[in-house]
């Protein structure tokens, strides 16, 4: 099982370090060559309108999109969340757009640049959240499972095989977010097989 970390812009070092150490194998997604052969991808937090463009520029975004949207497990955090979500509230410019989901950019304002929070998502409690200039979801249409709220506020959901977070598990010793998307995967490759 191949996990691929979109490295282009952003905190995708942290996400590799869990995946290898819960024994999946991991390769940083550059190119479009490197999209071959992945079972799941991560796409990580930084800056979503950087990682937009550098997707344009390297010609990945249009692959990546069709490959999401036929049932590549993706997990997506803070920004990869926003280039996920179908609509951007306070954006024009949709990126991969495979989730109905309406996301508002820097949701809780430039002011409140960070906070951490624990909270549930779906089965799993106590999980730490690390907000950085986070997002949070406006909307959800038909299909769209929200897997998590804070404060009234929806900071995780699952289309399909499609789970964006608003916050980073990345940044936190917790690594059940990335065991439960390293099962998805195992799922979805037992039942293509
Ligand atoms: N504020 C960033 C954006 O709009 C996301 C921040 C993050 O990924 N931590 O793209």
């Amino acid at each position: 099982m191949k996990i691929g970390v979109l490295a282009v812009q952003g905190a995708f070092i942290e996400h590799e370090r869990i995946i290898k150490a819960l024994g999946a194998d991991c390769v940083e997604i550059r190119q479009k060559a490197d999209l071959e052969g992945i079972d799941g991808i991560i796409l990580p937090g930084g800056e979503s309108t950087v990682q937009g463009k550098l997707l344009r520029k390297l010609d990945m975004l249009d692959t990546l999109k069709e490959m999401i949207a036929n049932g590549l497990p993706t997990l997506a955090t803070c920004a990869g969340f926003i280039l996920l979500s179908e609509k951007i509230e306070n954006d024009d410019t949709v990126h991969i757009g495979t989730m109905p989901v309406t996301i508002k950019r820097n949701a809780y304002g430039r002011q409140i640049s960070s906070f951490t929070t624990t909270g549930s998502l779906t089965g799993l409690n106590d999980i730490p959240m690390v907000f950085i200039r986070a997002p949070f979801v406006e909307n959800v249409e038909d299909g769209v499972e929200v897997l998590s709220e804070i404060d009234g506020h929806i900071v995780a959901a699952q289309y399909k095989n499609q789970i964006g977070l608003s916050f980073h598990p990345e940044l936190t010793k917790d690594y059940r977010i990335h065991q439960m998307f390293i099962d998805l995967v195992k799922q979805q490759k037992r039942h293509a097989a």
